[in-house]
């Protein structure tokens, strides 16, 4: 019996490691599949891409996998056969599977902005945090030496546009950031323009206007400009166009205007809403029992309100989790189980001293839930591998910091 989990995010590793719990070892062959050999938590980002030095960002696979039965395979997944139950590497390693996880994440949405793909920097994975920082860098750089204002004003001009969660968070930890930033490149910090572009009325939409005003609040007090109710509509090279037909002039564009499934999801499965595979209450794909879809790739609906689940983690890891065990169900012959949407809440913060938690109806801002925030990670970590990943982690990051010091 081979089972195979593509990709190695929140749903991927969660199905592994449970699989393994469950069958492991009694016959199940349990591979996971995954581009790069690591882990990333995609949901610490933002603080890399301003600058920030964090503890725990990306775990190895095999520190994850260690003495369990799950085979870590790298490659990148290009195609998936339904009807042949095969999975393609690379355009040429193909695989068999008798059972299929498919979690294979999200990637941005450009809803065929023009010049949106090819004229901002997307944040959606370490790499692409790295990015940003190199780029912010560099253009800070070349603007202590322009002479020319205006010149000088665009290299320092960050927008981000899109403020969801993603740009909140990022637009509040580079705010913090801007002091240091300034000193590393002789330039005065509120020279550092950071400028928010939001479609909606305000930022956050969708949210209770208690986290919407003291987001905004947080923002404004840490000098973040905030363009609202105005769309992004082109993009050019060095600055971005509003619906409103206002110009500004950016050389650090920040695309965080919302995710889709990964591409291949729309290529091998019946998708909707943003390329997301559907799905039926087990969690399997409509197409293929034997194949599940979960995380950002899967269009799971909340069978209490008849609602797509939000893209988030925590609703990742729960149908990680519930795919393993229909796996195990179905090979045991027990009657498998619906899935059941539990949001624990919201934990986002705006820059290191200020977060909102929304814990069903209550909302806190403050201090307090970015140190939830951060108690949370170590909270998942531990849930990965119990104490001795977590030493592992940070050991590793010690040693680091003193190699870097
Ligand atoms: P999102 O879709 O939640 O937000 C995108 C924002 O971009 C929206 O506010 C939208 O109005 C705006 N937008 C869209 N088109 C625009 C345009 N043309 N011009 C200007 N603005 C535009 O995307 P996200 O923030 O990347 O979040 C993706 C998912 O990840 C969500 O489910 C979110 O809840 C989750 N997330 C959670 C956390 C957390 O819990 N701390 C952090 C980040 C993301």
């Amino acid at each position: 019996m081979k089972i195979r989990v593509l990709g190695a995010g929140f749903a991927g590793v969660r199905a592994a490691l449970d699989l393994d719990r469950l069958l492991g070892g009694r016959g199940a062959e349990i591979s996971v599949i995954n581009r790069d050999r690591y882990h990333e938590l995609i949901t610490e980002v933002y603080r890399p891409a301003a600058g920030r030095d964090v503890k725990v960002l990306a775990v190895p696979l095999e520190d994850i996998f260690a003495g369990t039965s799950v085979e870590v395979v790298q490659g990148t997944v290009t195609d998936i056969r339904l009807r042949e139950r095969q999975v393609v590497l690379d355009r040429e390693r193909v695989l068999k599977f008798d059972r299929l996880v498919v979690a294979l994440g999200s990637e941005p949405e450009y809803f065929a902005i023009p010049g949106l793909r090819e004229n901002s920097l997307p944040l959606n994975s370490l790499n692409s945090a790295e990015n940003i920082r190199r780029h912010i860098d560099a253009m800070l750089a070349r603007a202590a030496g322009q002479q020319d204002p205006e010149r000088r004003r665009a290299l320092t001009t960050v927008v981000i546009a899109g403020a969801g969660l993603t740009g909140v968070e990022l637009a509040g930890e580079l705010a913090d950031q801007r002091p240091a930033l300034a000193r590393r490149h002789g330039l005065q910090p509120e020279e550092i323009r950071i400028i928010a572009v939001e479609a909606a009325p305000d930022i956050l939409p969708g949210f209770d206007q208690a986290s919407i005003d003291a987001a905004t609040n947080a923002l404004v007090r840490k000098g973040v400009s905030l363009i609202l109710g105005s769309p992004l509509q082109a993009v050019e090279p060095g600055a971005v166009v509003l619906a409103d037909g206002n110009r500004v002039e950016a050389r650090t564009i920040i695309w965080s205007g919302g995710v889709r499934a990964n591409r291949l999801i729309e290529k091998c499965f019946t998708t909707r809403t943003r390329g997301r595979a559907v799905v039926n209450s087990y969690l399997q794909s409509v197409d293929e029992p034997s194949v599940y879809v979960v995380g950002d790739a899967a269009l799971a609906i909340n069978p209490r309100t008849g609602q797509p689940m939000p893209p988030t983690a925590q609703h990742a890891v729960q149908q990680g989790r519930l795919a393993a065990y229909n796996i195990w169900a179905e090979l045991k012959g027990r009657p498998l189980r619906g899935y059941r949407a539990r949001t624990a809440g919201t934990l986002a913060t705006v820059g290191t001293d200020a977060g909102l938690a929304r814990i069903g109806p209550v909302t806190l801002f403050g201090r307090f839930p970015v140190i939830v925030k951060d108690l949370n990670t170590w909270r998942y970590i531990l849930s990965l591998g119990g104490p001795r990943l977590l030493l592992k982690v940070l050991w590793r990051h010690g040693r680091l910091r003193w190699a870097r010091a």
